[in-house]
């Protein structure tokens, strides 16, 4: 029940003492995707049949270190022959705790095969996946380029769940990208997720990056900071449908909080509070093997050119520019893996989600 608590404990003491050793790597295992999505912002690499074969990801694995999350991206990850095979890489060699894989969810058999393989292999790692959903069918299939899409999507979440249920070491869950358009279902898509749907979590995400569709916008900070109220809400329930104590709920709830004020701030203008972590403790390689210290910027450089070697393209003179001028000019975005890498290397932070815990703890008294 404790799961997310020492999920942040344990990410929060080794990135407040170490703040420059990569814990985190998105890896995009693939160009390849078979859906067309308005609101991609890789769309333009997609389908380039250039990636890195299972021999290269091997020699760059080799390079790292332990490793407290991989991320596999792409493309959809599960178009990938090898995805097995690349895990078993960074579970044995790189010691990862969580194995994350966010996918669009098409693929129902290949996925609920991979994920009953690798929790029936390796049940000390905790296996999350979540399922790209952005709003009702109509809405989705839309947004996907795919008829069809949806009713996937849900058939993989019916599988895991099933899954779920004889593995302890599973979380499935729901991706949501939030755009203007999709504005006017929100509040009724999150309860039709939250009362049909047999997921742990559903997360949300601001439309970002260079995305496929001009038309698309964000919402107005006024409509974000009343979205924000809306998923706070959300996700109480989800604590307490999973009968979180408090001490849990607190914590989740406190960090939701946190993030969601830093992503107002950032799109009210300011400058951010904290220099992004980007290439320190995160790090990001793409299906071809560029390296980027997040996925907004520019390569750093690519891994067939430098030996494989991931910590000495993160700390090249190019990167170490690069993150000075990241820092120097207070570089912000709401890309929530990444500020949740970044607070959690601030001594500030840990005042901040106490005093919320305390609030928290008051109000639910
Ligand atoms: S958002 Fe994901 S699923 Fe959609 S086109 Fe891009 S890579 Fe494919
Ligand atoms: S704030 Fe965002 S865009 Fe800037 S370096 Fe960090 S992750 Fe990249």
């Amino acid at each position: 029940m404790l799961k997310y608590l020492k999920r942040y404990s344990e990410q929060f003491s080794s990135n407040l003492f170490s703040a420059n050793k990569l814990r985190f790597l998105i890896l995009f295992v693939t160009s390849q995707c078979n859906c067309r999505c308005s609101t991609c912002f890789y769309w333009q690499r997609l389908n380039t049949g250039d990636n890195l074969s299972l021999e290269e990801i091997k020699k760059t694995s080799l390079s790292i270190g332990s490793l407290h999350t991989l991320l596999l991206s792409g493309g959809e990850p599960f178009l990938r022959k090898e995805l097995l095979e690349i895990c078993r890489i960074f579970i044995e060699q790189n010691k990862i705790s969580i194995l994350a894989v966010p996918t669009n969810g098409t693929l129902t058999g290949q996925i609920l095969e991979f994920s009953e393989e690798v929790l029936r292999t390796y049940p000390k790692i905790t296996l999350s996946i979540a399922v790209s959903l952005d709003g009702f069918k109509e809405t989705h299939d839309s947004i996907r380029g795919m008829p069809g899409a949806f009713d996937k999507a849900v058939a993989t979440l019916r599988g895991l769940a099933q899954i779920k249920q004889r593995y302890a070491n599973l979380e499935s869950g729901i991706n949501t990208v939030i755009t203007r358009n999709t504005l006017p279902e929100l509040k009724s898509f999150m309860d039709m997720v939250y009362n049909d749907l047999p997921i742990d979590f559903q997360d949300f995400e601001l439309l970002r990056g260079q995305y496929k569709d001009k038309n698309l916008e964000l919402p107005s900070l006024d409509e974000i900071k009343l979205i924000h109220r809306a998923i706070l809400k959300n996700r109480e329930r989800y604590l307490v449908k999973a009968k979180s104590g408090k001490i849990e709920s607190a914590a989740v709830i406190s960090l939701l909080k946190f993030v969601n004020s830093i992503k107002e701030r950032i799109l009210s203008g300011k400058k951010t509070a904290f220099a992004c972590s980007a290439g320190k403790n995160i790090g990001v390689i793409d299906a071809n093997g560029e390296v980027r210290l997040c996925e907004l910027k520019p390569p750093i450089g690519n891994l067939r050119d430098n030996n494989y070697d991931l910590p000495a393209l993160l700390n090249s003179p190019f990167a170490l520019a690069m993150k000075k001028d990241i820092r120097k000019n207070k570089c912000g975005c709401t890309h929530v893996c990444f500020i949740k890498l970044t607070v959690s290397h601030h001594l500030k932070t840990l005042w901040y989600l106490f005093s919320n815990y305390l609030t928290y703890s008051i109000k639910h008294e």
